[in-house]
């Protein structure tokens, strides 16, 4: 049965082994009181609340979802316990500043605690999960005021906040939308009072019953706000406001989705709304990126969130379910009617292929989460910098490689129940549903592959990637000290090579064609993902090889083989296809 295993073990080995965090936390002033011990035991805890807590309002949640009566939203059963317990376990607050009631912890450690929500209840976690980026946003652009209004209580969870972006005729093209932020009184000014009036559409948790306000972050444009995206400009709109009025918001309905039923995803309707700039006017959209980029590495995570839990009960199932007599079976083992299908090679192939890409994203998910930690607190500023121009780079791969994972790896999940997967009762099909729609929000993954490609590559001179270049021959380096895992090494340095000398082509080429990158951003950023994937094994391998007379470092290492010999090869057919310059894409279909 679906049922949900905090992997603290695997987390533990990425975070201390493999990242060497508490020796990094020892150098920062303000985790030098955390250790590796207390760290295991703020996840273990958090491991409790997931899988005892959170999981079990996962399917219900799923039959009932959420009901609207008269602009009020109804969240499922349990919905409102598990958020309550959540807000008294401190959660909401476990990497903010203490200044602000945080707990000041790594979002290291933020970052594993969302991939275990997510993978125990992926729409709960769609309110609960944007107030870290609302945090984030509050704290970089919005006044003293402001910040001492709504910060204390979003950092404790009291207030849940939203990111209203989306509008019905203006969806990946935000430059579009129309959603206006009239002036009260004088020229407008970061912390000046507005009056916002437009429709949102798709808003997550833009109404609902687990806490009596909503703080929106709401993007729209001044009357004197120029045409296109560099117009717009952020507003802070509560639903209640601070003399206990309800605010001009109102939600209209919320929509009936393939999956996330317990998420509400509201029709929001502000009817010259009081609200607040955030930042200066017109400078919206760079401040709303805060809460993108702090969402997009949510999302990626709501994609690794599905692999381990698809993964861990595919496993499961597949030890127990017994189908034909498999061709081999391991040494010693007495042949039978039938076997459990896990022995058959096509299962088998299917298993390992769940596991080394849940375990390669959660190496990069933390690094990820530990470059965040390092370019805000490092106390070198090149270092710094360097962690921020990194982030950039893994940012849009993360969201966009992470979620196509989850998403077909739940699919290739539901294959190994057969018939049962398609049916209700085992829970897979409630993944595959639920996973789909992180490849769409939070910027489309075609979006992201363009970003990838365009922006945070070809635009900055190649030196993003460069910096990564370094921390793939790195590991390379180090593999090749040891002929136990001297291959990883050798298939590292080839694939990067050739992502390398792809860049290249596309640089040059792009003059002549410029449409070029944009025909292969999508093939372009999954051999990122995997090249990354193939670091993320080297290390594993590096790390475990030496213990490998335990039979968990054994399975680490042969985790990390499969997915070096079985899944790193399709990056030789992404760059072909990347390189076929010439390759032609016909106008239409009409
Ligand atoms: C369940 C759910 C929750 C959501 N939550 C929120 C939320 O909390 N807040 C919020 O503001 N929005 C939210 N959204 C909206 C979501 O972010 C948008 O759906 C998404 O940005 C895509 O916009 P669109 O649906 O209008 O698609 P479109 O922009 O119309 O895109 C349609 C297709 O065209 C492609 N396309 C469009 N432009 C380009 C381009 N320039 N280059 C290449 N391809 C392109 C897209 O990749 C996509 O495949 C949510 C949506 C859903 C379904």
């Amino acid at each position: 049965m679906w049922r949900y295993e905090p992997p603290l073990r695997e987390m533990q080995f990425v975070i201390e082994d493999l990242l060497g965090a508490p020796a990094q936390w020892a150098q920062v002033p303000g985790f030098a009181g955390l250790d590796a011990a207390t760290a295991r035991s703020v996840l273990a805890e958090a491991g409790r609340f997931a899988a005892e807590v959170l999981a079990p309002t996962n399917a219900d949640g799923d039959r009932h979802g959420c009901s609207w009566d008269e602009g009020r939203v109804a969240t499922p059963p349990g919905f409102r316990e598990a958020y309550r317990a959540y807000c008294d376990g401190g959660w909401p607050a476990l990497a903010c500043d203490p200044d602000w009631g945080g707990q000041g912890l790594p979002l290291l450690l933020h970052v594993a605690l969302t991939e275990m929500l997510n993978s125990a209840n992926h729409a709960w976690n769609m309110y609960a999960g944007l107030t870290h980026g609302a945090y984030e946003t509050l704290r970089a652009h919005a006044t003293a005021d402001l910040q001492q209004r709504y910060l204390p209580k979003i950092v404790s969870g009291e207030w849940l906040a939203t990111m209203c972006l989306t509008e019905s005729h203006a969806g990946t093209d935000l430059g579009l939308l129309r959603t206006r932020a009239d002036p009260v009184g004088g020229e407008p000014r970061s912390g000046s009072e507005v009056r916002v009036s437009g429709t949102k559409i798709f808003i997550s948790g833009g109404e609902h019953d687990l806490t009596d306000n909503i703080v929106h972050l709401v993007l729209a444009r001044l009357p004197d706000g120029p045409p296109g995206s560099k117009g717009l400009s952020l507003v802070l709109v509560p639903k209640v406001l601070t003399d206990g009025t309800h605010n001009r918001v109102h939600c209209d309905g919320i929509e009936k989705k393939m999956g996330l039923a317990g998420s509400a995803t509201c029709v929001l309707r502000f009817d010259a709304a009081t609200g607040w700039l955030v930042g200066e006017p017109h400078r919206g959209l760079p401040a709303m990126f805060v809460m993108m980029n702090a969402a997009r590495l949510l999302v990626g995570m709501q994609g690794l969130g599905h692999l381990e839990m698809a993964s861990q009960n595919a496993r499961r199932y597949a030890h127990e379910r017994m189908q034909s007599r498999a061709p081999q079976r391991p040494p010693g083992q007495a042949p039978r009617r039938a076997d459990p299908i896990a022995l058959h090679p096509a299962v088998r192939r299917a298993l390992w292929t769940l596991q080394a890409l849940a375990e390669g994203q959660r190496v990069i998910a933390y690094r990820t989460a530990q470059l965040l930690d390092e370019a805000e607190h490092h106390p070198d500023a090149a270092q710094r910098a360097r962690a921020h121009e990194l982030v950039a780079l893994l940012t849009p791969v993360l969201k966009a490689f992470c979620t196509e994972t989850g998403h077909l790896g739940a699919d290739a999940a539901l294959q190994v129940w057969g018939g049962h997967g398609y049916v209700r009762e085992y829970g897979i099909e409630q993944s595959v549903r639920d996973s789909r729609v992180a490849m769409i929000y939070e910027g489309t993954n075609e979006i992201q592959a363009i970003d990838l490609l365009l922006r945070k590559v070809l635009d900055g001179g190649g030196q993003r990637l460069a910096l990564l270049m370094d921390e793939l021959e790195d590991e390379a380096a180090r593999c090749d000290a040891d002929p136990a895992v001297a291959e990883f090494g050798r298939a590292l340095r080839e694939h990067a090579d050739a992502l390398a000398a792809a860049t290249v082509e596309l640089e040059t080429g792009r003059e002549a064609d410029p449409e070029w990158p944009y025909r292969v951003a999508d093939d372009y950023l999954r051999a990122t993902g995997l090249l990354l994937m193939g670091w993320a094994w080297a290390r594993t391998a590096r790390v475990a090889a030496p213990r490998a007379g335990d039979a968990w470092y054994a399975a680490r290492l042969d985790a990390a083989r499969f997915g070096l010999r079985w899944l790193l090869p399709e990056i030789d057919w992404r760059l072909q296809r990347v390189q076929a310059a010439d390759a032609p894409l016909p106008w239409g279909p009409a």
